[in-house]
């Protein structure tokens, strides 16, 4: 039986991979294992959304499942709408960071947070074997709409922030929704909290012709000129389904998820004795500085944000995060949120009377390197027992490949979920020790290799 679920959701390229046939079987499948009940949908902007939506509305009606459309939003929308309905679960066409030739679907369970692997298998079970629950002709339930999902999910997120403190700052926000639903959601929550919000790439367009939508430094040059240009105090950019956040400070310079999400945790982390921060093993040095400064402890766990949300809930955790700037906010809720994030980072500007690129400043810096291993596919999986062995007795975390831990930094080996290769991340004070701790991590892979 083969795996349809990646690390987040089921992606393909629209009519290739993922099409209408896949996207009824899934949705069947999905209303076999989340039914009977009722079901929450949204999309993203992307093209063919509404043609894979109509699937999934038959697919999940076929079943007996009832379902409510509340219209196209974020991800992190559909997952505040899920838990406040009271619904059973909730799927969402969206490809999130991909090309504009891709599409796929997520799938939220009761709470919100996205499945586990677990259900994910009990899907792919009914999906492969074509075991699904048929409704009767006097079962088949209907599809109705709810249209305030949006508006609850902007007043939740205004509940978390001092908002008296935000709108007497007077900042000046560049949004740059993307082409994608952040902005339905983003530009709104700004203004209605006092800023001066000019918004960039907001029409929803799947051919996504402002930027590539994963929010990385590359495809953010035009929002750093505009936020130059336009003497902005900061700019706020999303990925396709706006579950994160990155931001560039007043000088144009666009600031690393992990800075975000230290400067958040900083203050979030400082309000609790003895909080606990879940975060994966990638993210790096950073953050444990933030956590230890404030007396927190950190929640290792595997890659991934489904894994993170999970933790958090498990463990009551006052906050998670990722290096890529998604910022798990458990009293909202225990899932990535890019306008929740935004809404934090302003608020701590507006509370702290500081620029982004001051708060910026205050936190250490840190110098990483990436390097890709080749190995063969046979030896993808043996070479861990090795490495393993090779790293006896050292300082290490192996929750997810191994984490080498040095005084002065860290080596994390760990295999592509999807190519025939070995990542080796490093990070340390200077860019030499960065790159001898990386050159140590991918000999120690290759001495693996050979010895597999
Ligand atoms: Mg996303």
């Amino acid at each position: 039986m083969g795996d349809l679920f990646g690390t987040n959701g089921v992606r393909g390229r629209i009519n290739r991979e993922i099409t209408v046939d896949v996207v009824l079987r899934l949705s069947k499948a999905i209303g076999t294992v989340l039914g009977p009940g009722k079901i929450a949908i949204s999309r993203d902007a992307r093209e063919g959304g509404e043609m894979f939506l109509d699937a999934v509305i038959s697919g999940l009606l076929s079943t007996g499942c009832s379902v409510i459309d509340i219209g196209p939003g974020p991800i992190p929308g559909l997952q505040f709408t899920v838990p406040r309905l009271g619904v059973d679960g909730g799927v969402m066409v969206t490809a999130s960071h991909n090309p504009p030739e891709f599409s796929g679907i997520k799938v939220i369970g009761a709470d919100g947070i996205e499945i586990s692997r677990a259900k994910e298998e009990e899907i792919e079970a009914a999906y492969f074997n074509e075991e699904f629950t048929v409704a009767e002709w006097n079962e088949i339930k209907s599809v109705s709409r709810e249209d305030d999902a949006i508006r609850y999910y902007v007043d939740a997120i205004k509940s978390h922030v001092n908002v008296d403190a935000i709108e007497k700052a007077n900042l000046k926000v560049i949004v740059d929704g993307a082409n994608s639903v952040g902005s339905l959601v983003t530009p709104l929550l700004l203004r209605e909290l006092g800023c001066h919000v000019v918004s960039l790439n907001s029409q929803l367009d799947g051919n996504f012709p402002g930027r590539d939508p994963e929010p990385i430094p590359k495809n953010l040059s035009s929002l750093s000129h505009a936020v130059k240009a336009t003497k902005a105090n900061l700019g706020v950019a999303h990925d396709g389904d706006a579950d994160r956040a990155t931001f560039v400070d007043e000088d144009g310079t666009i600031l690393w998820g992990d800075q975000s999400f230290a400067i958040v945790a900083k203050r979030v982390l400082s309000k609790h004795d003895g909080a606990t921060l879940v975060t994966p093993v990638s993210s790096g040095r950073l953050i444990e500085d933030v956590a230890k400064e404030a007396g927190a402890q950190i929640e290792w766990t595997r890659v991934g944000s489904i894994i993170v949300s999970h933790r958090l809930k498990d463990l009551g955790a006052e906050l998670g995060g990722e290096e890529n700037g998604g910022i798990f906010y458990p009293p909202h809720q225990p899932v990535r949120d890019g306008a929740m994030t935004a809404a934090q980072i302003i608020e701590i500007m507006a509370t702290e009377g500081k620029s982004l690129s001051e708060l910026a400043d205050e936190l250490p810096t840190y110098h990483s390197s990436k390097t890709k291993v080749p190995v063969p596919e046979e030896k993808k999986d043996s070479i861990l027992g090795e490495l393993l062995e090779m790293t006896e007795g050292m300082a290490r975390i192996t929750l997810d490949g191994v984490k080498l831990q040095f005084e002065d930094g860290w080596i994390l080996m760990r295999p592509s979920g999807t190519e025939p290769l070995w990542r080796c991340f490093a990070e340390s004070k200077t860019r030499e020790r960065a790159e001898e701790l990386s050159a140590r991590g991918v000999e120690l892979i290759r001495t693996a290799i050979e010895r597999s």
